[in-house]
């Protein structure tokens, strides 16, 4: 073989090699050419090196490394086509720093430099891998927020963001305060390319600083009025809890055949001082984006468990009560510790407190808790797969994971009497559980004709206004001290 290297910039940068499948000598010409050869690619790789830094210069900040103007509305457009044709939403945020002049004008430019990294730094960590930042010029970035399931979804990112900016910097000796005002675009909503949304986007950033600075605003008027609604039925959430405003109400299940209360659910109630009982379904999403639901969850599991030993205490014999767990309780492995220090703690045993957990839990996060669930059904609590027949429903989620019970869904309970289908699906679903050596419970149970039937097609149990509505703890005492449910039920 006869090796000629590529060399650039006074190193070897490649190599030519042409080989024989005899032994020879590279003549003098073939040298001489392959020399040439490799000089011309030399030149190659030199203007494509320059090409490169040509690129870098032209689309990414010096300061700060992000993308600048030139590359973001690029991003931009190409997101506005991407979203187009799948028909997804995306956010564009517009951040200027508050007061970013005075750093520059009382520190000099190599602070107000250092700033402007740390601040990017900052934004970089409130926003997902997926999500693209830029700096435009000054003090001014934007931010490319995609994928959102809800537009509100931009809101709290920005928060976020204005909160992580207001916190000091420290620049060499120097410390400052900043705060940011971010206006907020939602494509498809605002305007169809890229400069509409800039000009929207900027337009919102304006109205943040007329507003008093360090806040995010919508340019869609109405956005803003949800987002402070959102967030003030939140803040009064977690008020409620301390004052005592929540409660859990009972609502009894019965056993189809005897007729007798087996177990009961746990509902949440929030008793507000002048609005009065407020439904679960208005808060428990709310309180599931923000997060809080992982102290309310403990609260309510906790809750749950001195009712269970105060009603042991009393006499009353239930299989067990039932508490409804989101899927974001099971983000980390503190739940299936908090159960075991809760039962525990009240001196009840597990078997007493079973969970509700959705199918979305199964098909989403089936990896990461299917250890958790097998702990906590090793522990003794049971497990309950709630609304059944509204999700995937697959019975492979039934087989691979440690559930108890299946609860039918209202839905098809509803029209059971009337609809072939609806029964045709119930019974399904009651044959197929059965033969997995699961129970099934029939949900929202209004009419004995439905109890009737639940009965015939060989369901277990059934929960559902016919008998009772969840109530305060109290009167479901009163309710399981009568001798049966109630005539109709048996
Ligand atoms: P879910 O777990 O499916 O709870 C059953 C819902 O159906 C309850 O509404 C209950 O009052 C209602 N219901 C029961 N029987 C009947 C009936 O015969 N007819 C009709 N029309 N409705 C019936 P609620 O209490 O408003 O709860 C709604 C949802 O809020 C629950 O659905 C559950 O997903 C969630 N939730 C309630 N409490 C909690 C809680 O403590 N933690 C969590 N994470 N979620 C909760
Ligand atoms: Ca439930
Ligand atoms: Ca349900």
């Amino acid at each position: 073989a006869f090796v000629q290297p590529v060399a650039w910039r006074g190193e070897v940068c490649g190599a030519i090699v042409i080989g024989h499948r005899v032994a020879r000598r590279a003549s003098d010409e073939e040298r001489k050419d392959t020399r040439e050869l490799a000089d011309r690619v030399a030149v190659a790789v030199s203007s494509a090196w320059r090409d490169k830094q040509l690129y870098v210069q032209a689309h990414f900040d010096t300061i700060t490394g992000a993308p600048n103007r030139l590359l973001f509305k690029d991003r931009l457009e190409l997101e506005i086509v991407r979203s187009h044709r799948e028909g997804l939403t995306f956010a564009l945020l517009f951040i200027d720093l508050d007061h970013f002049k005075n750093v520059n004008d009382s520190y000099g430019h190599t602070t107000g430099d250092a700033v402007l990294r740390e601040a990017a730094a900052r934004i970089q960590l409130c926003i997902r891998a997926s999500d693209s930042l830029a700096r435009l010029g000054g003090d001014e970035f934007t931010v490319l927020l995609t994928n959102l399931a809800d537009p509100q979804e931009a809101w709290l990112i920005s928060e976020t963001i204005v909160a992580a900016l207001s916190r000091e910097f420290v620049a060499g000796e120097h410390r400052c305060f900043l705060s940011a005002s971010i206006g907020i675009a939602s494509y498809p909503a605002d305007g169809g390319s890229a400069e509409e949304l800039l000009k929207c986007a900027d337009t919102a950033m304006y109205r943040a600083k007329a507003k008093g600075r360090g806040q995010a605003v919508f340019y869609e008027q109405k956005m803003n009025e949800e987002a402070v609604a959102r967030v003030s039925l939140d803040r009064d959430l977690r008020v409620a809890l301390q004052r005592g405003e929540l409660v859990l109400h009972y609502q009894p299940l019965w056993d189809l055949r005897s007729g007798a209360i087996v177990s009961a659910e746990a509902l949440l109630r929030w008793n507000h001082p002048t609005r009065g009982l407020i439904s679960p379904t208005r808060f428990i999403t709310l309180a599931e984006d923000s997060g809080f639901i992982e102290t309310l969850g403990q609260w309510i599991i906790t809750e749950a468990c001195r009712q269970v030993r105060a009603w042991r205490g009393q006499g009353i014999q239930l299989r067990h009560v039932s508490v409804n767990v989101s899927p974001r309780q099971f983000r980390r492995r503190g739940i299936v510790e908090f159960l075991r220090r809760s039962v525990e703690e009240a001196g009840i045993p597990a078997q007493c407190l079973q969970i509700e957990i959705t199918e979305g839990l199964l098909v989403e996060r089936g990896e990461a808790v299917e250890a958790m669930l097998d702990e906590i059904a090793a522990m003794g609590h049971g497990i309950a797969l709630d609304d059944f027949g509204t999700g995937f429903s697959s019975m492979a989620y039934l087989k691979r994971f440690p559930v108890h019970y299946i609860k039918i869904d209202r839905a098809f309970v509803e029209g059971l009497e009337h609809s072939a289908d609806s029964e045709a699906i119930v019974s399904a679903i009651i044959a197929m559980s059965h033969a997995l050596g699961k129970l099934v419970i029939a949900e929202g149970v209004e009419t004995e004709e439905q109890a009737m039937l639940l009965r015939s097609l060989r369901c277990d149990h059934a929960q559902g206004f016919l008998l009772s509505r969840a109530v305060p703890a109290a009167d479901f005492t009163m309710l399981a001290a009568l001798p049966r449910a109630a005539g109709v039920l048996a």
